[in-house]
């Protein structure tokens, strides 16, 4: 299986071509992962993807994407997206919408997907069913990560990321080799503008009004896969994958 991919085409839209394309997968994955920020969906999309062969497509890259680039490059509704995101707000349905609708040969993928950060309301969700619908696609499985409330807090606010390579560390669970310095690639780590406090609060917010009623939502079409998101990242994928054998042997 293909371990990493450049997601060209999911974080630039329909004009880009990803550089590689998937190996073949026998059998292509099509998950959702929900869970609280600081839960740790990122690290366990990366992992998953490796072991699944499927693509990491997560909404919140897009935008971070769209930082990188000149401010008159992005289009009207990208640049007012990232004032919400700056604040830690939601961005508005129908922006994110429109971005995901663009990106969904990335869904139609034949090594499958994974997507992280998408939907967060139960509109985005409905949205979500009925582009797979259109397209003859339908999902796997929903997988719900949960974790207590104060451990979420401690995993935010010691997060530290690359800004090259995407690697995330802790300042405690999981520390670079040298403070502040990217292991893999030797960049300068940096506090994502959302992981600071007066963005956590919003954030969890959000969360509890927009995101969690998902839970009901998926469950209620018998797709909802809950997973204990404690412990060492390596232990919370094999129990996803666990789990995941059990809904589909
Ligand atoms: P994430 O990396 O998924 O935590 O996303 C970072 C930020 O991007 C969020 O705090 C929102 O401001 C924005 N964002 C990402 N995905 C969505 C989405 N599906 N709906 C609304 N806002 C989003």
């Amino acid at each position: 299986m293909q371990l990493t991919r450049d997601r060209k085409a999911w974080l630039e839209g329909p004009g880009a071509a990803c550089n590689s394309r998937p190996e073949h997968n026998p059998r292509p994955r099509r998950l959702v992962l929900l869970g609280a920020p600081g839960v740790g969906k990122g690290t366990q999309a990366e992992m998953l993807c490796a072991k699944l062969g499927a693509c990491h497509l997560s909404t919140g890259d897009i935008f971070r994407a769209a930082k990188a680039i000149g401010a008159c490059e992005r289009s009207p509704a990208l640049a007012a997206a990232l004032q919400y995101m700056r604040r830690g707000e939601l961005v508005p349905d129908e922006t994110v919408l429109a971005l995901v609708s663009e990106r969904v040969n990335c869904l139609k993928c034949e090594g499958g997907f994974l997507l992280d950060g998408f939907p967060r309301t139960v509109a985005q969700a409905e949205a979500l069913e009925q582009l797979l619908k259109k397209n003859k696609l339908s999902l796997d499985a929903v997988v719900s990560y949960e974790l207590p409330i104060e451990q979420i807090v401690a995993r935010l606010s010691g997060r530290r990321t690359c800004p090259q390579c995407k690697a995330v560390f802790h300042i405690d669970a999981l520390p670079p080799k040298l403070p502040g310095i990217c292991d893999h690639c030797g960049a300068t780590l940096y506090q994502r503008e959302d992981d600071r406090p007066e963005s956590v609060r919003v954030r969890m917010e959000a969360y509890e009004t927009s995101t969690a009623p998902l839970t009901a939502f998926y469950s209620s079409r018998g797709l909802l896969c809950p997973v204990s998101a404690e412990g060492a990242p390596k232990e919370i994928c094999a129990r996803t994958l666990e789990e995941l054998r059990n809904r589909n042997p």
